[in-house]
């Protein structure tokens, strides 16, 4: 702001040094003004499971008297019981944000080294690092985009590794066998932080490793493939030791930060396995089959096994195409960063919606 009132800056004289250092996380929009097709925040074109709906019809108000559960017992007792582990291997929280915010807190320290993270991944992880005061270093992605281990193991000295597979925005995933070579090679000492918040979209997981890696945190959401953003719930599987260390930042932090309705819903959620795996196959099937389309028309579509593409056409700026599309009532992602600017993300849409964007597309580019 150029010019700073009298009443503006006794206002500012009110603010931490540690206030003044922030820069937000800029979400994706949420425009209220009128309704656009959303294929700007990767949410699920599908409603959630119908038992939730039949639930949300006979709430009785009166559960909501009481404080919830503060250890969420009966959700991590039931995501336990779906991924063969135990509870005390299973912390939740209001959205995966939250968990992944409680994680750089607790594992992260510059003391014994930077936190590495990929070049491009998800953009609130240098978020977290300066809100804690955690120092890190950017890892370039391989030319493919994909996220290159070898360029991890090469650094001499670090607190620990995150990225998210499949990753952000790029949509690309590693196999399995490259996630095990970094955890052999790795310190065992060290956290390996894996954000699986795509991973139900083809992606191959590593939770079936926390048993032997016990510095490997698996950090998955119910936003994407449960298609409940509205919900705000994100889960860790990990170790035990240090799930009781999330839990000692939880309780330094916010006793209930999963309501009671959330925690209850979250629960149905994962009893409405064969619905939730039928809307999942429909966006992985539109996506395969918009990449195709897309690539006929000329654009390179990076290979995603996420709900969303990274894509590009030689010539054309993201931003062009976000404001063009924007004005056809649709919503993309750019992100005004060297080395993607050419890139939108898009996320899927039901088919006919996909339909829809790529007629305006052919059209407009
Ligand atoms: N991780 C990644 C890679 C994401 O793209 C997102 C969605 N913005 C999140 C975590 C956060 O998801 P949520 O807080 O809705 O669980």
């Amino acid at each position: 702001m150029p010019f700073h009132s009298r009443d503006h800056l006794r206002r500012e004289m009110m603010f931490s040094e540690r206030l003044k250092r922030l820069t937000p996380y800029v979400p994706g929009e949420q425009p209220q003004d009128k309704k656009y097709l959303k294929l700007n925040t990767n949410e699920n074109p599908y409603p959630p499971a119908p038992k939730i709906k039949a639930f949300l019809e006979t709430l009785d108000p009166a559960i909501l008297r009481l404080y919830p559960d503060p250890s969420s017992t009966a959700l991590r007792e039931t995501i336990a019981g779906k991924y063969g582990i135990g509870k005390e291997q299973v912390f939740v929280g209001n959205g995966s944000d939250e968990v992944l915010s409680f994680c750089f807190f607790a594992f992260f320290d510059s003391a014994r080294g930077k936190l590495l993270f990929p070049e491009f991944t998800y953009s609130f992880y240098p978020v977290y690092c300066d809100f804690y005061g955690i120092e890190y270093e950017k890892v370039p992605l391989a030319a493919d985009f994909n996220v290159d281990i070898e360029r991890f193991l090469r650094k001499k000295r670090s607190c620990g590794v995150a990225f998210a597979n499949p990753n952000a925005p790029t949509g690309m995933c590693l196999p399995l066998d490259r996630v095990l070579s970094l955890l052999d090679r790795y310190p065992r000492d060290r956290v390996i932080l894996i954000d699986e918040a795509y991973i139900d979209f083809g992606g191959e997981s590593a939770v079936g490793l926390i048993q032997e890696y016990e510095n490997l945190l698996i950090v998955r959401t119910l936003s994407k493939s449960l298609s409940l953003a509205g919900l705000r719930l994100g889960f860790v599987m990990a170790h035990e030791d240090l799930i009781d260390a999330l839990f000692t930042v939880k309780d330094s932090f916010n006793s209930y930060p999963c309501d009671r309705l959330s925690q209850m819903i979250a629960q149905m959620a994962f009893s409405n396995e064969a619905y939730y795996r039928s809307i999942t196959e429909k966006i992985i099937q539109t996506r395969e089959r918009f990449s195709l389309e897309m690539r006929k028309i000329g654009w390179h579509v990076l290979p995603s096994k996420a709900n969303f593409v990274f894509a590009k056409k030689d010539g054309v700026q993201g931003k062009e195409v976000y404001r063009l599309l924007k004005d056809k009532g649709i919503l993309v992602r750019h992100f005004n960063v060297k080395g993607i600017s050419d890139f939108v993300r898009i996320t899927m849409g039901a088919e006919e919606e996909m339909v829809r964007l790529l007629e305006e597309m052919k059209k407009a580019f």
